[in-house]
């Protein structure tokens, strides 16, 4: 077998001309461009990457974009005084903050002071609690990406076997909820999970997000299932792999999402759809969330 890859270009396309459209629409009804604000504490090499790539985007799309700069030595006070600043300010309707924190800082900090209706990278308590118990909510741009790529590429998922690798708060956790919403079996799988392909041959449909290079091999998956690879790694050559071993992996899955040119490409526009769905609700008085079908219980 030779998997179908999932092109995350092409999809990234698809979704920026349906942004572009609800972005001009967003600025006529409400006389003005919705506004991202980024905070980041000092400057980190990685997240400037990311950083040009959401600033070349919001202007294709029509978002305006501002960076909030706090000092390398800023304690959580002050921290804490930069995202509250932003949560009063009206032009400013979504909030990203730079993670992860200098670690003289706290992460509970930002997840505390953010207001839940700017925070569209879904990392506050509120987000966090809203998404567990099924109410509206925003969620984080890598696992609202996911989704986007299995709808768009028309991988279902009720009723199927979903495995997670990986279970952090900003990716694994927050995915494994909205797989379950979407009515898969979700297994999560992580460092001290033994004998891993046993969990990963089960899987109809597989996320790995880890950031170890050839982590996921061809015998760890079952054929025909859906693999979708999250992690990015920058090899001492300068080029950036997943955690899938493509070779291998390429001839037993039906499909297949790469790094480079999957996910990734994705992400930032995740990222501005909810900070125009902010809007909408901050301005418009919709309903807060990022357009999932709501269940309570
Ligand atoms: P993270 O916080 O380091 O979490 C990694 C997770 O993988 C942890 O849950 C860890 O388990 C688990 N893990 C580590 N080694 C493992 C192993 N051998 N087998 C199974 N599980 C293992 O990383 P993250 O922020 O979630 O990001 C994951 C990857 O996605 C990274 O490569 C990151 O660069 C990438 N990423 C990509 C995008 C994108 O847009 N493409 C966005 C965000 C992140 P424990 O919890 O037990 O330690």
């Amino acid at each position: 077998m030779s998997a179908r890859l999932l092109d995350g270009r092409r999809i990234a396309g698809e979704a920026q001309r349906d942004l572009v459209a609800l972005a001009t629409a967003s600025r006529a009804r409400y006389g003005r461009p919705a506004g991202l604000a980024i905070v980041r504490v000092g400057k980190d090499a990685s997240f400037e990457v990311y950083l040009r790539a959401l600033q070349r985007a919001s202007e294709a799309i029509g978002i305006a974009l501002s960076v909030v700069t706090l000092a390398s030595e800023s304690d959580n006070a002050a921290l804490r005084a930069g995202i509250e600043a932003l949560n009063a300010d009206e032009s400013v309707h979504g909030i990203l903050m730079q993670l992860p924190l200098p670690p003289h800082l706290s992460q509970r900090t930002v997840a505390e002071a953010m207001d839940p209706r700017k925070d569209v990278d879904g990392i506050s308590l509120r987000s966090a609690g809203n998404l567990f118990l099924r109410f509206p909510s925003f969620v984080p741009s890598t696992c609202a990406a996911v989704i986007e790529m299995l709808d768009r590429s028309g991988i279902t998922l009720a009723g199927r076997h979903a495995v997670v690798v990986g279970a952090s708060n900003v990716v694994g956790k927050p995915l494994a909820f909205m797989l379950l919403d979407r009515d898969a079996t979700v297994t999560v799988c992580h460092i001290y999970t033994p004998d891993l392909g046993a969990w990963t041959r089960q899987a109809d449909v597989l996320v790995v997000a880890v950031g170890k290079p050839g982590l996921l091999t061809g015998e760890m998956v079952r054929p025909g299932a859906a693999v979708i690879d999250v992690g990015t790694t920058v090899r001492a050559d300068g080029a950036l792999v997943g955690d899938v071993d493509f070779a291998t992996v390429a001839l037993v899955a039906g499909a297949l999402s790469p790094v480079p040119g999957g996910v990734g490409q994705l992400t930032k526009l995740m990222l501005l759809r909810q900070t125009l769905r902010a809007q909408q609700t901050l301005v418009g008085g919709a309903t807060v969330g990022n357009g999932r079908e709501v269940r309570d219980g």
